[in-house]
C-alpha cells in the first residue's frame, strides 16, 4: 500500500500550488479574508507531524447513514464533523482464505477486517484481529504490529474508547491479535485454542488489552473481564483482578470515572455488555412502515457516561500526564451499525448524533492544541437507505421500513432491505427482521491538523495507517 503521510517536497510543491491558486482567486492567499478552508490547508502544510492523534470511527456510518442523521436533526443544523476541512473516500475490502497469496477481495468487509486494515496497514480475512490472512478462519495468522504498539514505542500515551463491548472487533485491533473476533474473554476460546495463555499463545482479547498497559480502555464489556484466566501468571484470577495487579484503577459508572486521576492507567467497564443506546423510537415493519413519529432521546441510563463525555474523560487523562510525545486515542461510536443491523433507525440516529457529539469534543480540543491530527471515517457501509416518503404501490420499499417526523417536522423514511425476510421461501416476512448485512460502498473520510491532508481523494483504509502513525 502507498505511504500516506505527503513527503516534504509534495507539501513543498502543493503549497505552491494552493498559494498560486489562492493569490489568483482572491488576490491575497494569506489575508485575513482567507475561508477556513484555506487557513487550514496552510496550517496543515506548515505544520510538523502532529503531536496527538485522535481517530474516531463510526462503525457501520457509511454516507446514508451520516445523512440519516444529519436530516434527523435538522437540514440547516451542521453536524460537528462539518468543521473538518479536509475531506476523501477510503475503499473497505478485505480479502478471503485462500492456501498462498495472492488473497481475492472480499467487497463486503466487517469490524474486524476493516480494523485491522488501519490498525496494522494489511489487509486480512473477516472475523480476524490484527493477524494476516490465511488458509481458513481457524487457522491463526501471523501477529501484525498496530499502530498503538508503536505509539506506545515512541512513548506516546494511548486510549481506545467505545460504546461496545471493549473486546468487541473494532477496539480489539489496537491491543490484541487473535484468528476469530468472538475469542474475547477467558472462557470465549472454544474456537482459538492455540492462542490461550494455557497453550502458549497471548490470551484472549480481554487479557491482551490489559497486559499491553493500555493507558484509557473505556466501553462496556466487564461480563468478559469477571471471566477467570487459565492459564500463565494470573491463571485463577479474573481479567478485572489481573488489571489491579497490573496497576489499573478500575471503575464501573460515570461517578467512578470523573474521580480517576491520570497517576494510573484506567478501566472503566459501564456495561456488562454493550453500553446502552441513547434513543428509542418506532419498530421498522415490511413496506411503507410506521405512521410517522419522533424519536424518543435520552434514554441511556446516567450510570453509564456518553461517548462524549468518555471521550473528554480520555482526551483529559491522555494529556493531563503532560508527556512530551503526545498521545494515539481511538474513539468508536460502535451501535449505528449494531442498530443498522437490528433495522432500529431511532437507536442508530441517536448514536450516530452521540458520535458527532464526541467528534466534536476532539475538534474542540485540537483549536487549543494545534499539534493535534483528528481523523474521523467509518469502517463499512451499511444497509439503511433514505426512501421517498410518498412511496406506493409499486414504488413500496421491499424492505423493512421506518418512517420518522424530523425536527424540520418533514417524514424521513428509512428502509432496511439487505436480509429478505427471514422467514422460509415463499411464506412472507417474520416479526423480528434478521440481522441485516453490511454493503460495500466506499467510507468518507475527514481530517483536520497536521497530516490530514493526507486524506484527500480516494484511497485505501490501510492508507491510514500510515496517517495515523504506522
Ligand atoms: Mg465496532
Ligand atoms: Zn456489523
Amino acid at each position: 500500500m502507498k505511504g500516506k503521510r505527503l513527503t516534504a517536497t509534495a507539501a513543498a510543491a502543493l503549497a505552491l500550488t494552493v498559494a498560486a491558486a489562492g493569490t489568483a482567486a482572491t488576490g491575497a492567499f494569506s489575508s485575513s479574508k482567507q475561508d477556513p478552508t484555506e487557513r487550514a490547508v496552510a496550517a496543515a502544510l506548515k505544520a510538523k507531524g502532529p503531536k496527538n492523534v485522535i481517530f474516531l470511527l463510526g462503525d457501520g456510518m457509511g454516507t446514508q447513514e451520516i445523512t440519516a442523521a444529519r436530516y434527523y436533526q435538522g437540514v440547516r443544523s451542521p453536524l460537528n464533523v462539518d468543521r473538518m476541512p479536509f475531506t476523501g473516500f477510503d475503499t473497505s475490502w478485505s480479502v478471503k482464505p485462500a492456501a498462498a497469496a495472492p488473497y481475492p477481495p472480499d467487497y463486503d468487509p466487517d469490524s474486524a477486517s476493516t480494523g485491522t486494515a488501519w490498525a496494522t496497514g494489511q489487509k486480512t480475512i473477516d472475523e480476524r484481529i490484527s493477524q494476516g490472512p490465511s488458509s481458513a478462519e481457524n487457522v491463526p495468522g501471523p501477529n501484525l504490529t498496530t499502530v498503538l504498539e508503536l505509539a506506545q514505542r515512541r512513548g506516546m500515551r494511548v486510549g481506545d474508547v467505545s460504546t461496545a463491548e471493549i473486546t468487541d472487533a473494532t477496539p480489539a485491533v489496537l491491543a490484541s491479535h487473535m484468528s476469530l473476533r468472538g475469542c474475547q474473554g477467558p472462557a470465549n476460546m472454544g474456537a482459538c485454542p492455540t492462542e490461550t495463555k494455557g497453550a502458549g499463545g497471548l490470551g484472549s482479547i480481554a487479557e491482551q488489552e490489559v497486559d499491553h498497559h493500555v493507558d484509557v480502555l473505556l466501553g462496556g464489556g466487564r461480563a468478559r473481564f469477571e471471566q477467570t484466566i487459565g492459564g500463565g501468571p494470573f491463571a485463577g484470577q479474573t481479567v478485572v483482578q489481573s488489571a489491579l495487579a497490573q496497576g489499573y484503577r478500575y471503575v464501573t459508572d460515570a461517578d467512578g470515572l470523573s474521580t480517576v486521576g491520570p497517576d494510573q492507567p484506567v478501566l472503566g467497564l459501564f456495561n456488562a455488555g454493550n453500553m446502552s443506546l441513547e434513543w428509542s423510537g418506532p419498530a421498522a415493519s415490511v413496506g411503507k412502515g410506521n405512521t410517522p413519529a419522533p424519536c424518543k432521546e435520552g434514554v441511556r441510563p446516567p450510570n453509564e457516561p456518553s461517548l462524549a463525555a468518555m471521550t473528554r474523560r480520555a482526551i483529559d487523562l491522555l494529556d493531563a500526564r503532560k508527556n512530551r510525545n503526545g498521545f494515539f486515542l481511538q474513539v468508536e461510536g460502535a451501535s449505528i451499525d449494531k442498530q443498522d443491523h437490528a433495522t432500529n433507525a431511532c437507536g442508530q440516529i441517536g448514536e450516530t448524533v452521540a458520535f458527532d457529539r464526541a467528534i466534536g469534543v476532539a475538534l474542540d480540543y485540537q483549536e487549543a492544541h494545534p499539534d493535534t491530527l483528528v481523523v474521523v471515517t467509518a469502517d463499512h457501509s451499511h444497509t439503511s437507505q433514505i426512501v421517498g416518503e410518498d412511496a406506493s404501490g409499486s414504488g413500496l420499499p421491499t424492505g423493512y421500513s421506518t418512517n420518522l417526523t424530523t425536527r424540520d417536522g418533514q417524514t424521513l423514511s428509512l428502509t432496511y432491505g439487505t436480509a429478505g425476510f427471514g422467514g422460509e421461501a415463499g411464506k412472507g416476512p417474520v416479526a423480528v427482521p434478521p440481522s441485516q448485512q453490511h454493503t460495500g460502498g466506499a467510507v468518507p473520510v475527514w481530517a483536520s491538523g497536521p497530516g490530514g491532508l493526507a486524506v484527500l481523494g480516494t484511497n485505501d483504509h490501510t492508507d491510514l495507517f500510515g496517517v495515523l502513525g504506522g
